[in-house]
């Protein structure tokens, strides 16, 4: 599991984490909402342990992700991240973008990466697009392609940061279908999303962020149906 206890961050004098304490469950489908600025991508990345934190502790599966003695490359491993914005390598095929971290990070044989490759392309519906190229590629599609690059590494943990806010409106189904593909084969995700449907409908959790701290968490009937804190309140009338 994850465990965030009492993290904060700051950038210069900005605080942005203001003591956030959270846990992910295995298996668990948490949501994080809330408006811009309030710092879910900053928390997505003290996750990762692409940002420092200056207090409290994350522990992945025991492991303390910021203590100088973590092999934080290791660490990564475990955790899989989709950002809003594509991120293939435009002169790689979709096969040779998800075999990439296998071949390189993980030492992979060329013929056992590209098998893994494949199986993961044909996971998100992506098994006819093995040669294209993601300029070759919708943005639904160039999506999936970023979650079969994680998932290639066999992460522990999915962490997604609003990764159909970019898509056309036709487009964001079939990523989001993925994800409750994810889900239903008991993968354990992050989700950080503006869309309040998907939340309702998928997350087993909801966690509202407002201006650096979780102010609200419980289901999405407790914290989008029924809604306890005047923040929340306010923000859900905005997004609804
Ligand atoms: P959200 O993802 O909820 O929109 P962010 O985590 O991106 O929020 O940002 C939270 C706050 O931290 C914002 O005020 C943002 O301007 C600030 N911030 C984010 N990244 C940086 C950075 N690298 N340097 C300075 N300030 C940052
Ligand atoms: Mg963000």
């Amino acid at each position: 599991m994850i465990e965030i206890k009492d993290v904060r961050k700051t950038f210069g004098i900005l605080a942005v984490l203001k003591g956030i304490n959270l846990d992910v469950n295995k298996g668990e489908l948490l949501c994080l909402i809330g408006a811009s600025g309030s710092g879910k991508s900053t928390l997505l990345q003290c996750i990762n342990g692409l940002e420092p934190i200056q207090g409290g502790e994350i522990i992945v599966d025991g492991i303390s992700v910021h203590d100088p003695k973590t092999n934080i490359n290791m660490l990564r491993r475990k955790l899989g991240i989709v950002f809003q914005q594509y991120n293939a390598f435009p002169h790689l095929t979709a096969l040779e973008n998800v075999a990439l971290a296998p071949r390189v990070v993980a030492k992979r044989g060329r013929k056992e990466a590209r098998a893994l490759a494949q199986k993961h392309l044909d996971h998100v519906g992506l098994g006819n697009k093995a040669d294209s190229l993601p300029s070759q590629m919708s943005g639904g599609q160039q999506q999936r392609l970023a979650i079969a690059r994680a998932l290639a590494m066999e992460p522990s943990y999915m962490l997604f940061d609003e990764v159909t806010s970019a898509l056309d409106p036709e487009l964001v189904g079939e990523v989001l279908e993925t994800m409750r593909l994810l889900k239903s084969e008991g993968m354990t995700m992050v989700v950080v999303t503006h869309d309040i449907n998907f939340a309702r409908e998928s997350a087993d959790r909801v966690a509202f962020l407002h201006q650096g701290e979780v102010c609200e968490i419980g289901t999405a009937e407790e914290v989008i149906d029924n809604p306890q804190k005047e923040q929340t309140q306010k923000f859900l009338r905005r997004e609804k």
